[in-house]
């Protein structure tokens, strides 16, 4: 179901009034964690400012280590929605496991699957009986079949609407966290018609790598982009802020690509 030969067309997905796949660029935006009201409320008001169309925000965080900061919940799930609600955006959020994608989905129009979770298969399993749109992270050991198979389960379960997000894998370097492999764009879209969204922020890890990442993932063809932005990277809950833009240069990024002609 995810292959071009079933589905000629470019999928494109379309949520209150938003569309995403084809022609469109959307953009997400938002800080890896959320931790207060006020801190989502205002990385909302700056993501819509800049002309951002989707806030992004962690509550449920995958973390490395047991011991590091878990994410704030449900309660986290209800601020962003809130915030997401008061600034015109749309919301999308991390969901780790079956027993929390309803919830997640009540709050949330769109559902991440994190990398280490992209063959989750119970998870994906779950996602495919909801009609709620997910955004399906490269596992970041993951071949494009195994990602275009992942993505297989959710789509066999009878959701259609699923997104293809390439968010670098493990290479043998290491001055980037991960390296964002640029030919998964126009691959995917040959093999596949589903939206391809790029993350430069954990694709590259480097906050001064992802403006030139993310012009490069539009040149390739990318129908997206994902974006960590903080007010206060330095002092962020998770260890991205080191990946996160400031809001200028998010707000800088964005104006950019619209002068390319990119932001739709
Ligand atoms: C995130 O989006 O903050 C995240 C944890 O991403 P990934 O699963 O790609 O590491
Ligand atoms: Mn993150």
């Amino acid at each position: 179901l995810a292959s071009r030969d079933f589905h000629p067309d470019d999928t494109v997905i379309e949520i209150k009034g938003v569309k995403m796949g084809g022609e469109h660029l959307v953009v997400m935006g938002g800080p890896c964690a959320v931790e207060t009201p006020e801190q989502i409320d205002e990385i909302a008001r700056l993501v819509k400012a800049a002309g951002g169309q989707v806030l992004r925000g962690g509550a449920f965080k995958p973390r490395t280590g047991p011991y590091s900061f878990q994410g704030i919940g449900v309660e986290g799930l209800a601020m962003m929605a809130e915030a997401g609600k008061k600034h015109g955006l749309l919301t999308i959020t991390e969901v780790m496991t079956p027993e929390y994608v309803d919830v997640c989905a009540e709050y949330a129009d769109i559902l991440q699957v994190g990398t280490r979770n992209m063959q989750n298969f119970d998870l994906l399993r779950k996602l495919g009986t909801i009609q709620t749109p997910v955004l399906l992270k490269r596992g970041f050991s993951a071949t494009y079949d195994e990602f275009l198979n992942a993505a297989e389960y959710i789509l066999a379960g009878g959701n259609p609407n699923v997104m293809l997000c390439e968010r670098g894998i493990r290479t043998f370097e290491t001055y980037t966290r991960n390296t964002l492999d640029l030919a998964a764009i126009p691959v995917l879209q040959s093999l596949s018609h589903l939206p391809v969204i790029s993350d430069p922020s954990h694709g590259t890890g480097r906050r001064e790598l992802v403006e030139p990442m993310s012009k490069a993932s539009v040149a390739a063809g990318a129908n997206g982009l994902i974006i960590e932005m903080h007010t206060d990277p330095d002092n962020s809950m998770t260890g991205d802020g080191v990946q996160s833009l400031f809001p200028d240069q998010f707000a800088n990024l964005l104006k950019e690509l619209e002068q390319l002609g990119k932001l739709v």
